[in-house]
């Protein structure tokens, strides 16, 4: 067997030892005679995983007893939606942060929401420039209405490689946040968030569940004229087993979180993706004619490396020759090109020295 070194964007990379133990367990779950996969989620094999997983996280993220956690589906993108159905009401207004693609898809379909309930999401900042974004905005940019229901930012841009280092902030209004590709990487205080939301499958475990954090208080007061299935509240008040779950997917991130738990947790995976973005950024800022970064560095991401090499000629032979030596999921986005390496919790600082080794070499023998 060979396993590559994955720096994809998502899905990505996750813990050996987290899918070993899938494997380990994968026939015959405990001494139960089957898989996790043909469980009951309403028995309790299963429903000590799914507990578990909801521990892991209250623990790891010092979650505190004011805010739920929950298990959805549909990905961050079906967040898009659901934040505006629960908590934008007829007649109100939320406040948007555009800082990329996604956090501009997030403002889009508040908009849509809104305008099929008559509320309105605005946009309160914007860095946008030729369909680029390259920064996230300085506190005084910031056009906070302070009458929103919420506002929401996307904390790190995955396409574009940008990241809020600081929070803003909002006053009383609450705070929602898409941290998709960034919760459970460094220090975050949740408190002062009223929401947020990530789907699993970059930090977290697989795709197939997302989670929530919302403030207990803000869902007293969520909208009820939307489906149930749609409703905060309906998981809230069943610990996410309102409908079946996806069992496998909260099976695979509980493993992923012990792992992740076994090796030091919060406190130790922040040092290690510190150190990681780092090491790659240093490469890069070495040697000004083979990388150019095209991020402010004040916003540069923790997780999302992107960057350019003098001719796209360059940047094919660059991802070709590192496919080669088993370094994949390097290409940028499609709609961004260059490099991306993503640095999410599975990838160690091993392999991100393999990289800046990889790009050392291509240096010399592509005379950079
Ligand atoms: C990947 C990503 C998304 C999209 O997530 P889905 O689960 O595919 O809907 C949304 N926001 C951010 C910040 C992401 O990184």
């Amino acid at each position: 067997m060979t396993r590559v070194t994955n720096f994809n964007a998502g899905p990505a990379a996750l813990p050996l030892p987290a899918l070993e133990r899938a494997q380990r367990e994968l026939l015959d779950l405990e001494g139960t005679g089957m898989s996790v996969l043909e469980h009951s989620h309403r028995e309790p094999p299963y429903e000590a995983i799914h507990r578990e997983a909801l521990g892991l996280l209250r623990r790891m993220l010092a979650v505190p007893d004011t805010h739920h956690i929950l298990f959805m589906q549909g990905g961050a993108r079906a967040q898009f939606a659901l934040v505006p159905m629960n908590l934008l009401h007829p007649g109100r207004s939320a406040d948007h942060l555009v800082t990329g693609t996604w956090a501009k898809q997030a403002w889009e379909e508040a908009s849509l929401v809104g305008a099929a309930c008559g509320a309105t999401a605005r946009v309160a900042a914007t860095t946008e420039r030729e369909g680029r974004f390259v920064r996230v905005p300085a506190a005084d940019e910031l056009a906070l209405d302070p009458g929103a229901s919420y506002v929401h930012l996307t904390s790190n841009n995955t396409l574009f490689g940008t990241q809020w280092s600081v929070f803003p902030d909002v006053g009383e209004v609450p705070l929602v946040a898409d941290m998709t590709s960034d919760l459970l990487t460094r220090p975050i205080d949740v408190a002062r968030f009223g929401l947020i939301y990530a789907g699993a499958q970059k930090n977290l475990g697989p795709a197939g569940v997302t989670v929530v954090l919302v403030r207990k208080d803000l869902l007293d007061g969520a909208r009820t004229d939307i489906p149930q299935i749609f409703r905060y509240r309906s998981f809230a008040s069943s610990d996410s087993l309102f409908n079946t779950p996806p069992t496998f997917a909260i099976y695979m991130m509980r493993n992923t979180l012990a792992a992740l738990e076994e090796r030091g947790g919060l406190p130790a995976l922040h040092a290690e993706n510190q150190a990681k973005a780092a090491r790659l950024h240093a490469a890069i800022d070495a040697n000004p004619s083979m990388w150019r970064a095209p991020v402010e560095r004040a916003s540069r991401s923790m997780m999302n490396v992107v960057f350019r090499l003098p001719t796209e000629a360059l940047e094919k032979a660059f991802l070709a020759q590192a496919a080669r030596e088993g370094m994949v999921g390097l290409q940028g986005h499609r709609s961004v090109g260059g490099i991306r390496a993503s640095l999410y919790n599975a990838v160690r600082l091993a392999d991100v020295e393999r990289l800046v080794e990889f790009m050392e070499a291509f240096e010399r023998s592509h005379g950079g």
